[in-house]
């Protein structure tokens, strides 16, 4: 399937590359949260974790973890997120496995948007139970 980043990967859309290899590339997100926003796209336009080899998945964690190192010791960042939306339910709006490494500062304001909410009595158990792997 043809998605934006298959686009960028054959060049058909410009893109700012800080790294490329047999199994990745790492772009500047275009729309950052903070400047150095960095995407590790995989070649193989898998659509989430789930079509994807492990072993290709373990090389893009590798691959994310020099960005992170990037950008800390290029920009500064006192830390990162590192995330993957895994599913158009996510909130993921190219489906095409990507992983976003998320420069972050301290007091720099920015949070999910999450809202959680805690279990109700004996519920985190079965839970537990079902979930086993
Ligand atoms: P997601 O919601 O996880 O699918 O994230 C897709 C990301 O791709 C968003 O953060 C967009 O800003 C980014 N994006 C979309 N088009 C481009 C592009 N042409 N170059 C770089 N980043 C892009």
């Amino acid at each position: 399937m043809e998605t934006i980043f298959t686009k960028i990967i054959e060049g058909a859309i410009p893109s700012v590359k800080l790294h490329e290899d047999a199994l990745c590339i790492a772009i500047l997100d275009i729309n950052p949260v903070h400047k150095g926003h960095t995407l590790v796209i995989s070649r193989t336009p898998y659509p989430t974790i789930s079509e994807c080899p492990s072993e290709t998945l373990a090389h893009l964690m590798h691959v994310a973890k020099e960005a992170d190192a990037k950008l800390r010791s290029t920009l500064g960042c006192q830390g990162t997120n590192i995330v993957i939306n895994n599913g158009k339910a996510s909130g993921q709006e190219v489906p095409h496995l990507h992983i976003h490494i998320i420069p972050r500062y301290d007091d720099d304001q920015q949070k999910f948007g999450f809202i959680k909410h805690p279990y109700a009595d004996g519920e985190i158990a079965q839970y537990g139970k079902k979930l086993e792997f």
